[in-house]
């Protein structure tokens, strides 16, 4: 079994991650053009060829583009969203369409397990943002030993965390999180009042802070030596800085677990590979608890069918 997660962009200009599994390919959100994401597919020795499935954590246009999804009709890629988020796709842009009638769109409901490819259980649940509605995801999978055989957690756009969400996170091999922002240089910066209010709403990203509480209450609930990775993710260019982040990533580890790994994800480059392999410990990780398999929240009737408001500014962050 060979597997690994690389973040390939992160931040308000676009974001993608690939995890990779056994030559199956998942793109995590394709926000970057077409070109700029299969160059960075290149950099980490992959191409589209490699990709066979993407799945989309919301619609704000740092986590999707329309020349991206051109490119998933011409190499027969389907693409898995809520289906409040296809409505809102089947209005955004020309070439949603073509996808969705050569039977590429699949749907994903908020606590509903979906296996991705043999082994591979994705988990989405909703957070807090201004795209409703927003996912997280836990990445399992089962090679047949006893438990998961690693498992990730991707939370890259969230105004708040809650304890749904460290449940969810418990016992994972990677936590990647996003960690978005000083509050200090968020308020100090020169943005419009309306944005940096909605930037630090329990709608808009996490700061420093909130991210490192999150990774604080994930490590203490995870079992030792969990999380050995951890992933920052869309940080801001304006207001934060990679040294920050690090800094406090690596103080929210120092009681739980003070070897665990921080990649600070960047926008302009792929971030460090991680190698997902089954640890002699693995069945020692604390699972969640509570993850709610309950029906989708959406009604088929209720689904969204006006496009979402732009919220002026959302693609700064
Ligand atoms: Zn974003
Ligand atoms: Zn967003």
């Amino acid at each position: 079994m060979t597997a690994r997660f690389t973040v390939l962009a992160s931040g308000s200009s676009g974001n993608a991650t690939l995890l990779q599994v056994n030559g199956f390919g998942l793109l995590i959100d394709c926000g970057l053009h077409a070109r700029f994401l299969g160059a960075r597919l290149a950099a980490v020795g992959a191409s589209w060829k490699s990709v066979h499935a993407v799945i989309l954590t919301h619609t704000h246009g740092d986590h999707w583009r329309d020349t991206t999804l051109a490119q998933l009709r011409a190499e027969n890629i389907p693409l898995y969203a809520h289906p409040a988020q296809l409505n809102h796709l089947a209005t955004a842009g020309p070439s949603f369409d073509p996808l969705h009638r050569a039977d590429l769109t699949r749907t994903y409901a908020d606590g509903q397990p979906l296996e991705l490819t043999p082994g591979l259980v994705c988990r989405p649940v909703r957070v807090s943002h201004d795209s409703d509605p927003t996912f997280a995801f836990r990445f399992d999978y089962h090679d047949g030993g006893d438990g998961p055989a690693w498992a990730v957690g991707h939370a890259s756009d969230l105004g708040c965390a809650s304890e749904e969400l460290v449940d969810l996170f418990a016992g994972v091999d990677v936590l990647a999180v996003e960690y978005n922002h000083c509050e200090r240089m968020e308020r100090a910066s020169s943005r419009p009042a309306f944005l940096v209010e909605r930037v630090l709403s329990d709608e808009g990203h996490l700061s420093n802070r909130q991210a490192a509480d999150l990774t604080r209450a994930v490590a203490a609930r995870s079992g030792p030596g969990f999380p050995s990775h951890l992933v920052q993710l869309h940080l801001s260019r304006d207001c934060n800085h990679p040294f920050l982040a690090e800094s406090a990533g690596r103080n929210a580890l120092a009681e739980f677990n003070p070897s665990a790994v921080v990649i600070t994800a960047r926008q302009d480059v792929p971030a460090r590979g991680v190698t997902l392999t089954r640890r002699p410990d693995a069945a020692r990780r604390a699972e969640p608890q509570s993850i709610p398999f309950a029906a989708p929240a959406f009604a088929p009737s209720a689904f969204r069918t006006q496009p979402q408001p732009v919220l002026p500014g959302f693609e700064v962050a």
